[in-house]
């Protein structure tokens, strides 16, 4: 790591983000011996969720497991250092960038931005308290877990019903007062999906689920509630930074990883390439990305130093 006009070393990358996306860009860097500081300040999408699915080799771990190992992996790195802190902002300076870390700077040459997404949830009463355990948003992450079972989805659109459809015994839309467009309606209703269109009054855990109490009719006894939530950037640096974005609110990305702005990356739920609708959000994605954030990084440092084609 060289000391900078600043007195304070330099990295080669800070990788703002210690979930999977994070975890591994910090990984490949390290693999490639590059000065990198991981930095994570501990809040995660998944941090409700009691078990990772969707993932061959860690079906069914728990994501803290999951992140502990992959941080116990990092310290075998010598040139990786991670630090349980915040990132407050992040500008260009030159030739680098200066990340604000628990207010001191710290300087790097690329940043990372891993900082993924949280989700912004209807505000019914009850249901905040059932997310990432009977309340889920992903049918590849948690519908085969209410194989056989009832399931309630809540919005009106007819793409999660149809992927749990093939899943659960009985689905229902819970339109929430919204009328279905005459597409989407004459679709669920020819695959078996009830809709009950009474607006949601609440959501109470069961002991086999929850029951969905609605404005008019009888409750929804159900085992699983899932919402296409939407979600929000994490961290405001794309916004600080000025980074493009896509329609649906996300970093936009090459496939390299880089970002509008030349020496910053992003990787995971954050940022999507532009021939995504939306991030392809899962940890193992989150990780691939990271992977390929990482090579991208190394990619315009040896274009730097060395003059080869990045
Ligand atoms: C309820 C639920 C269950 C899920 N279950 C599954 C599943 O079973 N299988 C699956 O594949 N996917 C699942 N997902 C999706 C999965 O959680 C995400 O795709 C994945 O976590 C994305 O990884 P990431 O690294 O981009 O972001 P995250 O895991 O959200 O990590 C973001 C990181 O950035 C850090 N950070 C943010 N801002 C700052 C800052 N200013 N300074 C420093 N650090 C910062 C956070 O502390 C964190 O370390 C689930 C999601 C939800 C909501």
């Amino acid at each position: 790591m060289a000391p900078s006009e600043h007195h304070q070393p330099t990295y080669d990358a800070v990788v703002i983000g210690g979930g999977p996306a994070g975890l591994q860009t910090a990984l490949t860097l390290g693999r490639m011996r590059r000065h990198t500081l991981l930095l994570d300040s501990g809040s995660y999408r998944n941090e409700r969720a009691g078990h990772i699915h969707n993932f061959a080799g860690f079906e069914g771990t728990p994501p803290e497991e999951y992140r502990a190992a992959a941080r116990r992996d990092l310290a075998a790195y010598s040139t990786v250092e991670t630090r349980t802190a915040t990132a407050s902002s992040v500008k260009p300076d030159g030739d680098l960038f200066v990340v604000e870390v628990d207010g001191a700077p710290v300087h790097a040459r690329r940043v990372v931005l891993a900082t993924g997404l949280r989700d912004r949830l209807p505000e019914h009463p009850g249901l905040a308290e059932l997310w990432g355990t009977v309340a889920a948003q992903c049918a590849y992450c948690h519908g085969h877990e209410y194989a056989g079972a009832p399931v309630a989805v809540l919005g009106s659109s007819a793409n999660l019903p149809l992927m749990l459809a093939s899943i659960a015994d009985r689905v229902t839309l819970l339109a929430d007062g919204v009328d279905l467009d005459p597409d989407s309606a004459r679709i669920v209703e020819a695959a078996g999906i009830e809709v009950r269109t009474e607006r949601v009054e609440g959501f109470e855990r069961t002991g086999s689920g929850c029951r969905v109490t609605l404005a008019d009719g009888p409750a929804e006894e159900v085992a699983g509630v899932f919402i296409g939530t939407t979600g929000e950037q994490a961290a405001p640096f794309a916004e600080q930074l000025e980074l493009e974005l896509n329609p649906s609110g996300g970093i936009r990305v090459d496939p390299m990883g880089r970002t509008s702005l030349p020496g910053v990356y992003a990787a995971g739920d954050s940022a999507h390439a532009s021939a995504f609708p939306l991030p392809p959000a899962a940890v193992l994605t989150a990780a691939a990305a990271g992977l390929v954030a990482a090579t991208g990084v190394i990619a315009d440092l040896l274009s730097v130093d060395h003059g080869v084609d990045p």
